[in-house]
């Protein structure tokens, strides 16, 4: 019987969720009085291994093999160390590469799946919890099953911090290259110039109290002075006042900066259910009832136009 976490990484850099994992897979273990084991496939593994080396680790399996996500390496290696391991509980990213596996890895093994969990409670049966309708509905599910596979919604977790004393094992997996069905050819950005808003410290969001697209450059140039990157909600996407990519919110991005400035956003669960990570949070909307007060940490109840101007002078900015 053991907890078994699968790391993810991209391009070199492991993703905040692996310790996310390690944080759910460590109070898990513990609840269950039993071990936490962590897989880390493809990629640099030593480097990967010696960075999950957190508090609460057992044991880390190293699988070398490429460099970076491939459906076959992945699904191909988590069924191997079930086989080897025979986890309780098997816990995977809620991420793009996590959903493309999940699938192909509980279907193999006949493990029931539970997606997009945000909370566990250990027991007999196991209860886990998921969002519904937007995130209005929170519904707890037995899993009546001895073991299990669950992929974990990032940021429900904080991340494992403290150095552990983890055993790490090369673990050795036969890949037939030739039976994979996809192969990893190269990386392409998806829009050239543009930016990553998971990847910033300090994110200036823009909601559909800017009005009108031809206020967008006031917030642009708030996000200048504050060194910031500019995302936005939903309308400013659907209205085609920025690209896709900097959607925050439920199906847009999750995202986890050190500052979220929200201007002109309500706070839709839709929305919050993308940035309620962040460490700090401010608010600048003239509703003093609309719902982003609930999670802000410091507000500033008034007319973005009035405010937003000061706000980048203030900064050392000139608002256009
Ligand atoms: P509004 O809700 O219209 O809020 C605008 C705010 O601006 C108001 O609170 C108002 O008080 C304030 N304001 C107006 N004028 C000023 C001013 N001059 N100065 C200061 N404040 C002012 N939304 C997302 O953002 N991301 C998602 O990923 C997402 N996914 C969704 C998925 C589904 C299935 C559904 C059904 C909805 C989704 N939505 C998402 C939409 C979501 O429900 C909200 O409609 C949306 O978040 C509202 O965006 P907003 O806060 O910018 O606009």
């Amino acid at each position: 019987m053991t907890v078994l976490a699968v790391a993810e990484h991209r391009r070199g850099d492991l993703r905040d969720v692996s310790f996310e994992l390690v944080t759910a897979g460590r109070e898990l273990a513990a609840d269950l009085e039993t071990d936490l084991a962590v897989a880390v496939i493809a990629g640099d593994v030593e480097g990967f291994a010696e960075a999950l080396n957190r508090e609460g680790v057992d044991t880390i399996y190293t699988v070398a093999n490429g460099e970076e996500f491939n459906h076959g390496v992945y699904a191909g290696a988590i069924k191997e160390l079930c086989a080897e391991l025979d986890p309780t509980a098997l816990l995977l990213p809620n991420s793009v590469n996590g959903l493309d596996y999940a699938p192909a890895v509980a279907g193999a093994l006949e493990l029931p799946l539970v997606t997009d969990v945000i909370d566990i409670e250990s027991g007999e049966p196991v209860e886990v919890v998921r969002e519904q309708y937007g995130g209005k509905v929170e519904t707890a599910y037995e899993v009546d099953s001895e073991r299990y596979a669950l992929t974990l919604r990032a940021t429900e977790w904080p991340p494992a911090e403290s150095p552990g004393d983890a055993t790490i094992e090369a673990f050795d997996v036969d890949v037939d290259e030739d039976a994979l069905g996809t192969t990893v050819k190269g990386f392409e950005e998806v829009a050239s110039g543009d930016v990553d808003i998971t990847d910033a410290d300090v994110l200036v969001s823009v909601g559909r109290g800017i009005g009108e697209e031809e206020n967008i450059p006031l917030v642009e140039e708030l996000a200048d002075a504050l060194d910031a990157t500019l995302s936005s909600s939903r309308p400013i996407v659907d209205n085609g006042w920025l690209p896709q990519n900097r959607q925050v919110g439920q199906s847009g991005k999750v995202v986890t900066p050190d500052v979220y400035v929200a201007v002109g956003i309500s706070g839709a669960v839709q929305h919050v259910a993308g940035m309620k990570g962040a460490d700090t949070i401010v608010a600048i909307n003239s509703d003093p009832n609309a719902p982003i007060y609930d999670i802000a940490d410091y507000g500033i109840v008034d007319d973005l136009f009035e405010v937003v101007p000061q706000v980048i002078e203030a900064f050392g900015g000139q608002a256009p």
